[in-house]
């Protein structure tokens, strides 16, 4: 069996310390905290930012949504959308799942279009 090293400092972990812990010290474990807690705060900032901007999108493609024109992925996708996220999920009637960002909701079609609809419209809403 290989000795356990501490995650921050690298030297082995003493016998003393619980079975699961990866710090040799509670100063490695707080240094680890503290790092963590950037990193958090980090990816939750640039999800933020991800949510923002898919929902300005959404905002700014829903006009022509609602009036039947056709927007298409590759647009969206030139301008940065980020299908990656989403804030919950819908189905409608049809069974399509719907994906929900801020007060809007799109769907991808098999032709590559998108819809979208605002919340207050969508169905099945609880
Ligand atoms: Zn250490």
């Amino acid at each position: 069996m290989t000795n356990r090293t501490c995650q921050v400092c690298a030297k082995a972990i003493p016998s003393s310390r619980r079975a699961h812990s990866r710090y040799c010290s509670n100063s490695c474990y707080m240094i680890a905290k503290k790092q963590r807690a950037v990193l958090d705060y980090g990816s939750k900032k640039d999800l933020l930012n991800g949510f923002k901007k898919n929902e300005r999108l959404l905002a700014q493609f829903y006009p022509l949504s609602e009036s039947k024109k056709s927007i298409s992925y590759d647009t969206l996708n030139a301008l940065g959308f980020d299908w990656g996220i989403s804030q919950n999920e819908k189905q409608d009637v049809n069974k399509n799942i719907w994906k929900g960002i801020g007060q809007y909701y799109y769907f991808i079609n098999p032709d590559k279009t998108i819809s979208i609809w605002k919340d207050s419209i969508l169905l099945q809403k609880k």
